[in-house]
């Protein structure tokens, strides 16, 4: 039995490997660009974040979360860190429960996943881009612009829209739709946002750790607390990217409330500026000390005090807005930065056209999707590649499995 793979990017090396247990099945991995893995090796700014400790059904969204719990459970990040043991990868856990390859190297992800597939019973065809897919006999006709191979089974693991530089597309969607099944609206998701204030390019690359709220129309949509990153049209680093999922769709006001001490209460905080007013500092260092000193700045200048006064002169009301500047800085946000810088595709192929057990298809028999392509996408911190190791390798065993447990 031959299982053709489309997509060699994390979740599909996940189901070749898998489908290739059974020395019977022959596996196909379709892989358009030149090299394996080439999006994961980006991943984690290059150091992979390939799973989460905390990994759980929490972490998952689309218009049917629960279609991924399955696979989750049946292959959870401590048999996921085992596989990847056993493949030779040493992994080491942050307190955040962010799992790392221990060199600290994307690329070693991808080398031991690429050395494992060397197997006699798996023919690797890069730089093959599927274009079409069509039944044959019992099978499918799997089929790039100058060739085609016959599969008993496919998988398609195409991964999303998300990072289209990376090599995200909209080729699975459309080789799914192909075969009958529909997708929800795609949008960006774990993607910086773009804001309308413009003390935002004085602050480009300044980083800090903050309380950051989502707000439509004054309602809280989403919160965390982390680290954000000034960028030169607006907010990013990992807790802009936990907060972003659905922000600036659909009509409304939308906005950012960063609070850039999430530990100290306002009250810490005025009587230490309020002690401040007592020394002979510049109001322009106010905040010295206490926040980025670009940061201290803005937010001071924001609070309607010019640097060129001294701290001894402000009044209790100024003190209490340059407080209330660093608890509850809101900003207005215009779009979200766009698919190509985004990490995640929010949305998908309809998940209940598919089995969550086997990943198999109920409209199309010996058809199977995993990754990012269908409508699951997860948190930032390695929910999407536990998301893409255990649908990949679930659609792999299921696609593999098949034959031999009908004959
Ligand atoms: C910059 C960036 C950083 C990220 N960092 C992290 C992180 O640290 N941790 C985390 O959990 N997630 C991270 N992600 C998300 C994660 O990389 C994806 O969710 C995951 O790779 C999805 O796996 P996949 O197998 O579904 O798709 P992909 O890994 O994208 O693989 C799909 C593959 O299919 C190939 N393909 C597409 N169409 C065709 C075709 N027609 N014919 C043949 N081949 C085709 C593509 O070239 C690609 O190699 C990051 C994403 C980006 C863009």
């Amino acid at each position: 039995m031959v299982v053709g793979i489309i997509g060699g990017g994390a979740s599909g090396m996940a189901a070749a490997l898998a489908a290739a247990e059974d020395k019977r099945v022959q596996v196909v991995l379709f892989e358009r660009q030149a090299r394996l893995g080439r999006k994961l090796q980006a991943t984690g700014n290059g150091r992979c974040n390939l799973s989460n400790l905390h990994a759980g059904a929490w972490a998952y969204h689309g218009d049917d979360a629960a279609f991924a719990s399955p696979a989750l459970q049946a292959f959870d990040v401590s048999k996921t860190l085992e596989w990847f043991q056993g493949l030779g990868l040493f992994t080491v856990a942050e307190p955040s429960g962010k799992v790392y390859p221990y060199s600290d190297q994307a690329n070693s992800v991808v080398d031991v996943l690429r050395f494992a597939l060397e197997q006699d019973n798996i023919t690797l065809e890069l730089g093959f881009e599927v274009a079409r897919l069509r039944r044959r006999d019992a099978g499918f006709s799997v089929e790039s612009a100058e060739r085609s191979v016959f599969c008993d089974r496919v998988i398609i693991a195409c991964g999303g829209l998300a990072g289209s530089k990376l090599g995200g597309s909209m080729a699975g969607y459309q080789l799914l739709r192909s075969m009958g099944h529909r997708m929800t609206k795609l949008r960006p998701a774990l993607v910086q946002l773009k804001c309308a204030w413009g003390g935002v390019a004085a602050l480009k690359g300044v980083r800090a750790n903050c309380r950051a709220a989502i707000l439509h129309d004054g309602i809280l949509h989403a919160e965390s607390v982390g680290e954000i990153q000034f960028t030169e049209y607006g907010l990013s680093g990992p807790v802009i990217f936990e907060v972003s999922r659905d922000a600036c769709q659909g009509r409304g006001n939308w906005s950012c409330r960063l609070d850039f001490l999430p530990d100290i209460t306002e009250e810490v905080l005025q009587a230490e500026l309020n002690r401040r007013t007592k020394t002979l500092l510049p109001t322009e260092e106010l905040l010295t000390g206490i926040l980025h000193n670009r940061l201290g700045r803005v937010l001071t200048k924001s609070s309607g005090i010019s640097g060129s006064r001294m701290v001894s002169s402000l009044t209790d009301h100024e003190i209490r807005g340059v407080c209330a500047a660093v608890k509850s800085f809101e900003i207005g946000l215009t779009e979200p930065l766009g698919m190509d810088s985004a990490q995640v595709t929010a949305g998908g192929i309809v998940t209940n056209e598919f089995d969550p057990l086997t990943m198999e298809s109920r409209l199309v028999p010996g058809l199977f999707a995993c990754g990012e392509v269908l409508d699951i996408d997860g948190d930032c911190g390695g929910y999407n590649l536990q998301w893409a190791w255990s649908s990949g390798r679930c659609a792999g065993l299921s696609a593999g499995r098949r034959e031999y447990d009908q004959n």
